[in-house]
């Protein structure tokens, strides 16, 4: 897309009335986009307050809100970057690099004699070696296999894309393992909680894997068949689709071969869809990529807790339809480790999530750490 005048969600409707016919078509396949607006009156007692809170008393008055929903998956985003600014209670300042500090020296510093082991086959406990990182069994399970990824570096701010790549290879290879003890376990899924705001128990870095038998993860399995009733009734693929949605407004890039998508319905702040050339994440490009967003993410974005997943087809297919499924990486932001609000409330669990966040703005940033010349 040729450089232009900076875009903002607010005027989505607008960017998708000047596609062309058929990118427009495409784009309401698979979209329904609607703007709100909302007026309220505020009192002169109110007015300073509002006008140093907010900056802007007019933008206050009246509200637009972009209502975004995706009628192939039914998630639903409701856009107001207003809200990023509300007032919201903090915590007394917390010192995150000490906070990270401090608990250096716990059990994940010590892995092999304070962390369990996994069971592979015939009872016998076994770790999986990588270069930055080893295996461990997670002590309270949520399924048959699931352990994980403990990263050598204490701090999980500390990131390099030789180290990404270690610890996505090093996960794939428990999941072989597990596999070969086990074949009936073969849906593969692996889960980054980093800090406290993304749910992580622990501050030490460490990924999550788990190794399911029967069905595929609950949102996993739902994307699929939501893709395959797409394929049905369109012929096409969704995940291409998807990807040309995003590319015809701008908000879709490539690096290398793997597609980078910044969704029009993340399902919190700054979501972004890293969608594989192939079906299964064992490609340098897409490490690469998701090394190279990583640094992105928690560098010039400022992100300092995030929930990364993986989405990719079983290890073994031959009972379900997973054709045109690629391996996708779904990597969120959940916000500053000094507010002391939940990112998630009730609109996020039982309706639509409530972004404050521009995904114009996300895509700018990944373009100007990539090209900064751009
Ligand atoms: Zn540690």
């Amino acid at each position: 897309m040729a450089k232009c005048a900076k875009r903002q969600i607010a005027h989505l409707d607008g960017y998708v009335a000047a596609l062309s016919e058929t990118d427009r078509a495409l784009v309401n396949r698979i979209y329904h986009v609607q703007t709100a607006v909302g007026g309220l009156a505020v009192p002169p007692s109110m007015q300073a307050w509002v006008e140093s809170t907010f900056g802007d008393l007019g933008a206050v008055r009246t509200q637009h809100v972009v209502k975004v929903t995706n009628l192939i998956t039914m998630e639903g985003a409701l856009f107001n970057p207003l809200r990023g600014v509300r007032p919201i209670d903090l915590w007394p300042e917390v010192d995150v690099c000490a906070a990270i500090e401090q608990t250096r020296g716990g059990p994940f510093c010590h892995p092999e004699s304070l962390t369990p082991e996994d069971i592979f086959a015939e009872g016998l406990p076994g770790r999986v070696r990588g270069k930055y990182c080893i295996t461990a069994s997670n002590i309270a399970k949520y399924d048959g296999y699931h352990g994980l990824v403990i990263f050598d570096e204490h701090n999980p701010l500390e990131i390099s894309s030789e180290r990404v790549r270690d610890y996505i290879d090093t996960a794939l290879r428990w999941a072989k393992r597990a596999h070969n003890a086990d074949r009936s376990a073969k849906y593969f899924f692996l889960m980054w909680n980093c800090l406290w705001k993304g749910g992580a128990s622990i501050v030490h870095g460490h990924m999550q894997v788990a190794l399911g038998r029967g069905m595929h993860y609950a949102r996993v399995e739902h994307w699929r068949r939501q893709a395959l009733l797409y394929r049905l009734a369109h012929g096409e693929n969704y995940f291409d689709d998807l990807y040309r949605v995003h590319e015809a407004l701008g908000l879709a890039t490539t690096i290398g071969e793997t597609r980078a998508v910044v969704s029009l319905t993340p399902v919190k702040e700054k979501e972004i869809l890293l969608i594989s050339p192939t079906c299964w994440i064992d490609n340098d490009d897409c490490k690469e990529a998701l090394g190279s967003i990583l640094q992105t993410y928690t560098g010039a974005m400022g992100v300092q807790s995030f929930n990364l997943a993986l989405y990719q087809r079983p290890i073994d297919v031959a009972e379900e339809d997973w054709d045109g499924f690629p391996a996708v990486v779904r990597l969120v932001d959940r916000g500053d480790l000094n507010v002391r609000t939940t990112d998630v409330g009730c609109m996020e669990l039982y309706g639509s999530s409530v972004i404050t966040t521009d995904p114009f703005d996300v895509i700018d940033a990944i373009r100007s750490q990539r090209d900064p010349l751009a």
